[in-house]
């Protein structure tokens, strides 16, 4: 699966975290997950907790903060919203889009203890 892999490094991006701000173990954990991350935010969560297990983030909160996709309209010269990948821009349908945000996978912020 995808997303095991994912975890699996964010686990290495916590492991390496701990020991740079020396912290033993983490409570709490907010991932900003964009829609065009090509990650299941259900997935992250099972998969985080099973790969979690043993390490310093076992039995930490996941929080997932959905963030919104964005792009660039070339038509309109101007940043849009979009849902998916490829839909067209919501103001003149055009599809000459530049995908500029929601391909985020990354934590925010950890909650320490
Ligand atoms: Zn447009």
């Amino acid at each position: 699966m995808h997303e095991m892999s994912l975890c699996e490094n964010l686990i290495a991006v916590i492991e390496a975290e701990a020991a740079r701000q020396n912290f033993g173990r983490v409570s709490k954990i907010w991932l900003e997950v964009g829609p065009f991350s090509g990650a299941e935010p259900e997935a992250l969560r099972f998969c985080f907790d099973a790969v979690s297990r043993g390490t310093l983030a076992e039995q930490a909160d996941f929080e997932i903060i959905g963030t919104p996709g964005t792009a660039y309209c070339m038509a309109c010269a101007e940043s849009v919203e979009i849902g998916e990948r490829y839909d067209p821009c919501p103001r003149c349908g055009s599809h000459m889009l530049q995908i500029t945000g929601g391909t985020e996978l990354r934590i925010r912020e950890l909650e320490v203890a």
